[in-house]
This record gives C-alpha cells, structure tokens and sequence, in this order.
C-alpha cells in the first residue's frame, strides 16, 4: 500500500485550515520515519506535521483521520491561542467540521503531542469538567471525553484548568457553570 506523498498530505492541510476559517494557511506537512510509537505529531509553533510512515502504512485507511487531527491543533492554536486543553472543545469542533469524530484515541497505538514542554506542563494542573447538559462536575488530573456520567450525554463538556494543588484545586471548585461558559465565549 503506497501512502500519499508529503505534498499532497500539505495540500490537504492548506484546504482544511481555509475551511476553518484560518487566516495563517502555511502549513508543513511530512513523513518522519523516526516516529516509532507516535502516530502523528503537530508542532503548533512552527506549524509542522509529521507523520509516522511505518504506522501508517499498516494502517493506511487512518492517515485522513491522523492528519486531520494533527492539523487540528495547528488550527486550535492559531485560532484559541496556547491557552486551551489540547483535546478540549475548541480542537474537538474543529474535529467535527471536518467530519472526523472527534476522539482521542487511535485505533493504531499512541498519539504524541510533540513537544516535552507540552507534556510537563500538562502534569502541573488540574483540571474542572462540566457536563453542559447536566451540570455534572468532575475534578480530574487529565482530561478525559466520552459520556457523561450524569446524563449520558456525549462531547458536551467544557474543561477549565489550574495549577495542580489545593489552591487551583479550590479556584475550579469555586468555578459556576456559567463561569465556565462565560470564559468560552
Ligand atoms: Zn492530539
Ligand atoms: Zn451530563
């Protein structure tokens, strides 16, 4: 099974960032065939994608999804800025309207977010989920998706994040529904 050349992939990506509405279309799209566990990455500084050309050619049928969910937080970057969870509601629109569900997991291993300053940063704060349907509230130290165990509604939450420890503990505790959609507006 031959994989789609870098080029065409880039096209692709130019298409769905115009689609998104966003203004900074520039985008690098390549095969990495250093990646060994990582399916995808994006570097949202750079706008860069690399993709895993030895994970995906056992599984060709998920480039689309793998290279639309890379892009994605290249566009949730230079639309939403630093400030959002990685996989919070903002990448997961974008998901949407490009008709890809909008989940994290692959059905081939793991998924990197690229950098290491991403990663630690991500293990210092807490995190406040709120069911919007229910107003079910869940204090996590990751964020996770899928149903709400409320009222079982699906993709309905709005994440907030502090500092991990008592004191941003206590500041998401303190935190109403409408707080948290007034800071989405
Ligand atoms: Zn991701
Ligand atoms: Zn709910």
């Amino acid at each position: 099974m031959t994989l789609p050349a870098a080029a065409e992939l880039e096209s692709r990506a130019t298409v769905l960032l115009a689609a998104w509405r966003v203004l900074d279309t520039a985008v690098k799209v390549v095969w990495n065939e250093r990646l060994t566990t990582t399916a995808g990455r994006a570097f949202l500084r750079n706008g860069r994608v690399e993709l895993n050309p030895t994970l995906l050619a056992r599984a060709p049928d998920q480039v689309e999804m793998v290279l639309v969910h890379e892009v994605a937080h290249i566009a949730a970057f230079r639309l939403f800025g630093a400030n959002i969870p990685a996989h919070g509601r903002h990448w997961r629109s974008l998901m949407r309207l490009a008709g890809q569900p909008p989940e994290v997991t692959h059905k081939i291993p793991v998924h990197g977010l690229g950098t290491t300053r991403t990663r630690r940063a991500r293990r210092r704060y807490v995190y406040l989920r709120i069911c919007e349907q229910c107003g079910d509230r869940q204090l996590l130290a990751a964020v996770r998706y899928g149903r709400c165990s409320g009222c079982s509604a699906r993709d309905s939450f709005l994440v907030m994040k502090a500092p991990a420890g008592p004191a941003g503990e206590a500041a998401l505790q303190r935190l109403s529904l409408g707080d948290v959609r007034a800071a989405f507006e």
